[in-house]
């Protein structure tokens, strides 16, 4: 039989009897454990490709598990439970429900593309996690995450106004995700900008979050942006066989 590394085995699939006797032996305890065997039914062979449509993912193909993207990873060094060496390796043989165990850490990636550097094989796993962060909310399997309400938000900005005014984008994100709009960083960031920037620039930005300007003739961009955005979704959700999404502009 061979000897396994407890540690390794997850807590659900160790078994125990607290009280056992075989064949007259006192078995309980520690020494009746034994692992649950584990038969894996539902691969799904096209979660490869459909994160390497996602912008990101292009290049997920190309890994050889070679660990070093994990190694230098900023969160990895936070919190082990974090590995994009491991979730790449799921996507590729179609674990998805092994991929969804983490399904709630993996938008956590800061993007510093350490990972992107240290990868010989240009696979880009910054790219392939934030494409999995995309996948894991088309597919419903997790609300949409901090980082892509951000997005929401600052894309907003720039279809409305042709221009971004950070006190705005920063109150509709902290609102639209439920976060109080006083946050001792944010208070600490405010007063070290007020005691450094000219008051002509400070009374400037003041003026922008009242008044909201708008980039004079912003309206072809506005609508050249809105239709490629519209394109990149459908392809989205085409690539995961998902149905077309009703037109929100
Ligand atoms: S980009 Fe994301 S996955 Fe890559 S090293 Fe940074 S935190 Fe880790
Ligand atoms: S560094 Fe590149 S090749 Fe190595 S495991 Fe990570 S993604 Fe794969």
């Amino acid at each position: 039989m061979p000897i396994h590394e407890k540690s390794l085995i997850r807590k659900e699939n160790l078994v125990t009897h607290e009280r056992l006797t075989l064949e007259g032996v006192d078995v309980s305890g520690d020494w009746s454990t034994f692992i649950q065997p584990r038969v894996i039914t539902d691969y799904n062979e096209a979660m490869q490709d459909e994160i390497a449509a996602l912008p990101g993912g292009e290049a997920i193909h190309r890994c050889w598990q070679c660990g070093s993207c994990t190694n230098a990873c900023t969160i990895n060094a936070l919190n082990s439970d974090f590995n994009p060496r491991y979730w790449i390796y799921l996507i590729r043989i179609g674990l998805e429900s092994e991929l969804l165990r983490d399904k709630d850490i993996i938008w956590q990636c800061v993007s510093c593309n350490k990972c992107t550097y240290a990868c010989p094989r240009d696979v880009n796993p910054e790219g392939v996690m934030k494409a999995t962060a995309h996948w894991l909310e088309l597919k419903g399997h997790t609300p949409p995450s901090p980082a892509m309400v951000f997005d929401e938000v600052f894309s907003e900005q720039v279809f409305e106004h042709g221009r971004i005014e950070d006190g705005r984008v920063l109150r509709r994100f902290f609102a639209r995700t439920g976060q109080a709009l006083r946050q001792d960083w944010l208070v600490a960031m405010v007063k070290g900008l007020v005691s450094r920037l000219p008051v002509s620039l400070l009374i400037r930005l003041g003026l922008a979050t009242v008044i909201e300007p708008k980039t004079r003739g912003w309206g072809p961009a506005r609508a050249a942006i809105a239709e490629y955005v519209a394109e990149r979704h459908a392809a989205d959700r085409r690539a995961l066989s998902l149905p077309a999404e009703e037109s929100k502009r």
